[in-house]
């Protein structure tokens, strides 16, 4: 069977390149992010890895917020907290 070919994305937090369907999805809805669950959102997206060390670098480095054309300051700590239970979920 020949292999299809898997959209590769960059993660945010650590600059490695992984399928897309293995890393998380945001997108930006109204000035706010959303984590993508179903990647059926359109928009400006980025992705992360399934990783805590990556969503603590991601914190820590606002300029994501740029890659998704978020120009105002906003409280990240709820999306935050969403994707580290997926990230929690997808590890059990
Ligand atoms: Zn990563």
């Amino acid at each position: 069977m020949k292999k299809k070919n898997e959209p590769i994305r960059t993660c945010l937090g650590c600059g490695k390149k992984d399928y897309k369907k293995s890393l998380v999805r945001l997108v930006s809805v109204n000035d706010n992010i959303v984590v993508d669950e179903k990647k059926v959102l359109s928009g400006r997206g980025a992705y992360l890895c399934y990783n805590s060390d990556c969503l603590t670098r991601l914190s820590k480095n606002k300029r994501f917020l740029h890659a998704l054309r978020i120009n105002k300051s906003i409280s990240l700590d709820g999306l935050f907290t969403v994707i580290l239970e997926k990230i929690k979920n997808r590890s059990s």
